[in-house]
Order: C-alpha cells, then sequence, then structure tokens
C-alpha cells in the first residue's frame, strides 16, 4: 500500500469549511488507493494567540507549561479533521505526538526530532484505517513531558513523517501555490518555480523566505523525501505547486534560481579590537552562547592601519538579538576578556541574497550582482559568500529596488 504524507498549514484549516475543503484533497487520495498521514497545524492565528496568553500569564514562563499550552492548537485541528473524514465515511483517527510516539528532544519550544515509532499507527493501518491524521508541531520529551518544534515546526513534523513512514511523497498544503523566484508582494515579475533543488531551497528558507520551516527542508535533503509545496485553495493537477528536490532532477541549472531578503537585519561594528590570535574566539564565543545568529562576518585592517595590530570586526544579527548581543559584547569587555574602542550599531540594513547551485559553475555572478546594485546607486555595506549564494548587506530603504533590480537583472521572469 502506497503511502502519502499530506501536511495542511494554518491558512488551510483556518475554519470548519477550510477543514472541510483540505478533507476532500485527502479523500480524493484515498480514492487514489493511497493510506495518507495528514498533518495539521493549528488554526491560524491560534498558536500566536496562544503564546501571548502564556506570556501575558507569566513574562518568564516555565517552558514546559509554555509547550503544554502551545501546543494544543494542533490538537484541536487533528481531531476536526479527523472527524470531518469520518462524516465522509473516510477510516481516520487522531493522534497527538505522544500517542504515536513522536520522540523528542528536551529542549522545550525547540526540540527536536529523535524518532517517531511507526508501529501504532501501521497496526492501524493494518486494521483498514485509511487516514491517520496527527497533530503537528508537538512531540514527548525522554522525561514524558510534552514539547514542541519551534515555530513553524508542522513542516518538519510532515517531513520526518514522510522519512520515518517512507512515504512516496510529502505534500506541504498552504496558501501560496509554490516556492517562488523571489516575494511576489515585493515583484510582480516574481515566477513559480516547477522545481527547485534542496539546497537552494534551503538557502532560502534559512535567508527570509517563509514557505517552509529550513529544518523541514534539512531534513528533506538527507533522508530524500520527495517534497512539494501546493495551494490548498487550488485544483490540484500533475505540475501544480513546486517539487524540493534533488539537483540531478533538474536539467538546467540556472545561475541564479532567487532573491531572497531579510528585512530586519543589523549590522554590529566593534571598533578597534585587537589583530591577534584569540580575538575573534573572545567576540564569537560569548555571542554564541547568548544564542545569537550571527551571519555575516568581516575582519579587514586598512593598509593605514596595517602594523598597528588593531582591526574592526563587523558582523551582523537579527535586529530583535541586537540587545542580546550588546549585552554578551559589554559583559566580555567588563571581565577583561574583550578590548575594544566602541560598538556601532545600525539598526537600518536588510539582506539580499542571490542563490542559485548554478553559480558553482558559472563565474561573473558576483559582479553582475554588484554592477546591477551600483547602477541602482545602492551601496553595500557588507558582502557574504557561499558556494551557492551571495548576500549583501545594504540600506533598508533600498530594500524593494534592489530585489526588484536584481530579479530583472538575472531574468528570473523567463522561464
Ligand atoms: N502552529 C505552529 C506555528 O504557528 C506550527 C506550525 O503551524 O507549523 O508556528
Ligand atoms: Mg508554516
Amino acid at each position: 500500500m502506497s503511502l502519502l504524507v499530506m501536511k495542511f498549514g494554518g491558512t488551510s484549516v483556518a475554519d470548519l469549511a477550510r477543514i472541510e475543503n483540505a478533507a476532500q484533497k485527502v479523500k480524493a487520495e484515498v480514492e487514489n488507493g493511497h493510506n495518507v498521514i495528514v498533518i495539521v497545524s493549528a488554526m491560524s492565528g491560534k498558536t500566536n494567540e496562544l503564546v501571548g496568553w502564556v506570556s501575558e500569564t507569566s513574562p518568564f514562563y516555565d517552558a514546559r507549561e509554555y509547550d503544554a499550552v502551545v501546543s494544543s492548537g494542533e490538537n484541536v485541528t487533528a481531531g476536526l479533521m479527523a472527524l470531518r473524514l469520518q462524516e465522509m465515511d473516510v477510516p481516520a483517527r487522531s493522534w497527538q505526538g505522544w500517542q504515536v510516539p513522536v520522540k523528542t528532544t528536551s529542549a522545550h519550544s525547540s526540540a527536536r526530532i529523535e524518532d517517531i515509532l511507526p508501529q501504532n499507527i501501521n497496526a492501524k493501518f493494518a486494521e483498514g484505517m485509511k487516514v491517520a491524521v496527527v497533530a503537528g508541531f508537538q512531540g514527548i520529551s525522554p522525561e514524558g513531558r510534552i514539547t514542541t518544534l519551534g515555530r513553524g515546526g508542522s513542516d518538519t513534523t510532515a517531513v520526518a513523517f514522510a522519512a520515518a513512514f517512507g512515504a512516496e511523497r510529502c505534500d506541504i498544503y498552504t496558501d501560496v501555490d509554490g516556492v517562488y523566484t523571489t516575494d511576489p508582494r515585493v515583484s510582480e515579475k516574481a515566477r513559480k518555480l516547477d522545481k527547485i533543488a534542496f539546497e537552494e531551497m534551503l538557502e532560502l528558507a534559512s535567508l527570509g523566505a517563509k514557505v517552509l520551516q529550513t529544518r523541514s527542508v534539512e531534513l528533506a535533503m538527507r533522508y530524500k523525501v520527495k517534497l512539494r509545496v501546493l495551494s490548498s485553495f487550488e485544483e490540484q493537477t500533475d505540475t501544480a505547486g513546486t517539487l524540493v528536490c534533488d539537483e540531478e532532477e533538474i536539467m538546467e541549472n540556472r545561475p541564479v534560481s532567487g532573491i531572497a531578503f531579510s528585512r530586519d537585519e543589523a549590522k554590529m561594528t566593534l571598533v578597534s579590537v585587537l589583530d591577534t590570535p584569540g580575538v575573534a574566539a573572545a567576540i564569537f564565543g560569548p555571542l554564541s552562547e547568548a544564542g545569537i545568529n550571527v551571519d555575516m562576518i568581516i575582519q579587514n585592517i586598512s593598509e593605514e592601519d596595517a602594523g598597528k595590530n588593531i582591526t574592526d570586526m563587523t558582523f551582523s544579527c537579527p535586529t530583535d538579538q541586537v540587545a542580546r548581543a550588546k549585552k554578551a559584547l559589554d559583559a566580555a569587555q567588563a571581565s577583561g576578556a574583550l578590548v575594544f574602542d566602541e560598538l556601532i550599531v545600525d539598526e537600518n540594513v536588510a539582506k539580499v541574497s542571490a542563490v542559485g547551485i548554478g553559480m558553482r559553475s558559472q563565474s561573473g555572478v558576483a559582479a553582475k550582482m554588484f554592477k546591477t546594485l551600483s547602477d541602482e546607486g545602492i551601496n553595500i555595506k557588507v558582502i557574504a559568500t557561499s558556494e551557492i549564494k551571495i548576500s549583501v548587506l545594504i540600506d533598508r530603504k533600498y530594500m524593494e529596488l534592489a530585489v526588484q533590480a536584481l530579479h530583472d537583472a538575472f531574468e528570473l521572469e523567463r522561464a
């Protein structure tokens, strides 16, 4: 019996009518001869509401109780989906994470899935159940407490189930009809991609494209889960959505497949740190202990300062981590572990990135990107590259312009 995983995000189960719409899609796959594991999110807005209730009740909440509360939205949609399917004469049963069980670490509010035991669900399939509806985003810790997987975690639940059960495919139903060359709200020329390679999707997801949780893409890549992103509001066809797949399945690689951006970046510069071994460790050690997601890093000495043994260190991090980063660096200075003259924070920057596996084999992509930005009069503040990505930090007010100009320059509107 072939098995599919179908995941429905918050907007796809936002009310009873939408749950019915989603259930129709599940029923259609059952009629196509599949057993189905359905992963559901909470109704849209529900998780935010629950998080709000927790913070209002207890600002420095106990993370175990946060998880107890915040995981509950998915329990509601799982039960309702199972009931709706039963009403349509589809044998269905709901499962909370602990019932499966989905075993996770005990890192409450950002737990990782360690293992999913398929026996219980498979036993029910053997008895004739056609659909297992599983509450996404949750699991159980070794201590027996409910855990959650971090915001957007139902995507990861879905991919993990697809891997654990050897599903034929993992379909992620959402409110957009696939992965785009960039955000259509920023460039009207954005085009839906039929296919995208795991690695590109991973870069796009971690660079701020919000279609899939980054960890779900990592998992899909590792276990080679065939992942499809599609809209629950459109008719299903064979070419619907975007297939996230191995790069071998993509015939022709363009140098750039997509332009990603993130508005909420900050640039921090430590002025006049010593240019001696151990200084970078003295800066980034405390930052990492404080949980700061440092992204781009530059260290450079002007010729003028050469020989003086001092340098500046610049890095970027999300704006909402600036206060914590400052605190960590000030503490390092106070303890004598780190010496610097000044800490300059620029919170008015945005990151724009060009991503494409074709970059590996084609040269000139960076030059073209920089020329395009310069033609628009946009100053580049920081540059970082990987094998398949070039990111720049620019003034936030030019972000849209930069995205549009790059989208044009790399002709992404053309199929
Ligand atoms: N409901 C959770 C959230 O809003 C998990 C998810 O939908 O993926 O983050
Ligand atoms: Mg989501």
